[in-house]
């Protein structure tokens, strides 16, 4: 992990005019973990679908999470669900545990160019959780898995729909990700890559870092506290 940053120079994104977010565990911390609300959701919505018991509902959505990087994709593929009603059902959480982060917010406000957000999520998942962060007005635009037509990142496809539809020039542009995988094809696009990491990680960093990755080459940065990160920045 040789050339890994964890503190920026202001002159290395000093070209920087597209700053990309991913959303969950990336804009709010990971303790907040409104995944898991998520992820129960999506256990419930798959053992009515097919009238399992929740422990072998279980078993198939993370099979379908594996096998198509989304539970929904797989759903969608074996079993022609509604996409619309899935996302709604999945997106149907308690925003309660995050509150406003003035400080994260005039730190993206600060940033210069445009501001994205990019998620596996839903819009109305994205505004609902920006919005209760109190940094929503701050983005130009989300770009959600309707966008990606379903098909999630990692896939090379839908970052190259994001940046055509938006025309983001890659070159001049940021990633911000809490997974690595989703890094891989920004760094192939030229973009600075920024892996955000759970805080109070040391000590056990490394063990982590090797269970997450094969290679860190398109990892610039490492960051558990995005607000200063990018306060260091402007
Ligand atoms: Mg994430």
């Amino acid at each position: 992990m040789a050339q890994i940053k964890t503190a920026p120079s202001p002159t290395d994104f000093a070209d920087v005019r597209e700053w990309v977010f991913d959303l969950d565990n990336t804009l709010y911390p990971h303790h907040v973990d409104l995944f898991s609300q998520i992820d129960r959701n999506m256990t419930a919505y798959v053992a009515a679908l097919l009238r399992m018991d929740r422990e072998a509902a279980r078993v198939v959505q993370k099979r379908y999470y594996h096998e198509h990087g989304t539970t929904l994709q797989g759903l969608m593929i074996h079993h022609g669900i509604d996409a619309d009603d899935f996302l709604e059902k999945a997106h149907a959480i308690d925003y309660t545990g995050l509150v406003p982060q003035p400080e994260l917010a005039a730190a993206i406000k600060a940033l210069p160019g445009r501001k994205f957000i990019f998620t596996n999520g839903s819009v109305k998942h994205a505004q609902a959780t920006a919005g209760a962060l109190g940094i929503l007005d701050h983005f130009d635009d989300i770009f959600d898995i309707v966008a990606a037509e379903y098909v999630p990142k990692p896939a090379g496809s839908t970052y190259d729909k994001f940046a055509s539809l938006h025309r983001v020039d890659t070159k001049n542009a940021a990633m911000f990700e809490d997974l690595p995988r989703n890094l891989n094809v920004p760094k192939a696009l030229g973009m600075r890559t920024v892996l955000l990491v759970p805080q109070n990680l040391e000590g056990t960093f490394t063990e982590w870092w090797e269970r997450q990755s094969d290679s860190d080459d398109h990892v610039d940065y490492v960051t558990d506290d995005l607000t200063t990160f990018l306060k260091a920045l402007v």
